[in-house]
């Protein structure tokens, strides 16, 4: 029977694209988002992927989207947490509110849905977790505190879960992407990212589907050999 896969943030940028991808290997998938009903609808009417909508941030939301998805499709075997949001600004401006905004959503995100999946995962022998962190987890950003910490936190929560799911045929791993070309990206303002791309060893921003084509190697039944690993998806940026 195919594996199911819950894809949180799966209808548009670079979460559309995993959820494509994944389907195209035989998966079957299932799309999270937060509130862009009109791209939901347009996604699983062009895709056939249902959208299931809540907030990956709100832990009983997430309990019981889950408990529908396994009830209405199946026991879920994979968790790609790509949902992710940015409300950039210096420390002086950050508002505690933009803080904890993206810190729930971001890292909260990962454990509300490792919480609802892991057990299940754990006990029929078999799971993959793909977390999406950043580059600029790894390496901070001006005027981002929240979401490098959010996106370094996912780094660091990978290692511990994956520790604790390796007996148990549960893999847990991350990519960390470099700029690719999508909404959020497109809301940086273009000289602030031409200077951004002018770094970019490949001198280019990166697409949706390069970052798919990861998530889907390290969801597939030939990588159980790699847990806890990040792998760096940015055209050579995270070396500078
Ligand atoms: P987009 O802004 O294009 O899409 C974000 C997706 O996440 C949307 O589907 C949105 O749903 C969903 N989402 C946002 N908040 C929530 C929430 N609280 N609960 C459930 N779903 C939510 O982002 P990208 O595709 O650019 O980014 C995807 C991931 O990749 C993020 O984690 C981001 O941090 C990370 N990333 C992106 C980079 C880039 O350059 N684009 C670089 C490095 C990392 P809805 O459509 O309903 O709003």
């Amino acid at each position: 029977m195919a594996r199911v896969a819950v894809v949180t943030g799966g209808t548009r940028g670079i979460g559309e694209a995993i959820s494509l991808t994944l389907k195209d290997k035989g998966i079957t998938v299932v799309a999270n988002y937060a509130g862009n009903e009109e791209k939901a609808a347009k996604f699983t009417e062009a895709t056939g992927i249902p959208a299931y909508r809540w907030d990956v941030s709100d832990h009983e939301a997430t309990i019981a989207g889950i408990k529908q998805i396994e009830a209405e499709v199946g026991p879920v075997d994979i968790v790609v947490n790509n949902a992710g949001i940015t409300r950039d600004g210096t420390l002086m401006r950050m508002t505690y509110a933009a803080w904890k905004e993206v810190i729930d959503v971001n890292l909260g995100g990962c454990f509300n849905m490792a919480k609802a999946t892991f057990e299940g995962m754990k006990s029929r022998g078999w799971g993959r977790i793909v977390n999406i962190g950043s580059i600029n987890g790894q390496a901070g950003q001006y005027g981002q505190v929240n979401y490098a910490a959010a996106k370094s936190g996912i780094h660091g929560f990978t290692k511990a879960l994956a520790q604790e799911g390796a007996r148990f045929g549960i893999t847990v791993n991350a990519i960390a992407p470099g700029y690719i070309d999508t909404d959020m990206v497109a809301a940086v303002p273009q000289d602030v990212l031409a200077k951004i791309v002018a770094k970019v060893p490949v001198g280019r921003l990166g697409e949706a589907k390069e970052i798919a084509r990861g998530v889907a190697f390290l969801c597939g039944e030939d990588a159980g050999f790699v847990t806890g690993s990040t792998l760096s998806i940015n055209g050579g940026q995270h070396m500078y």
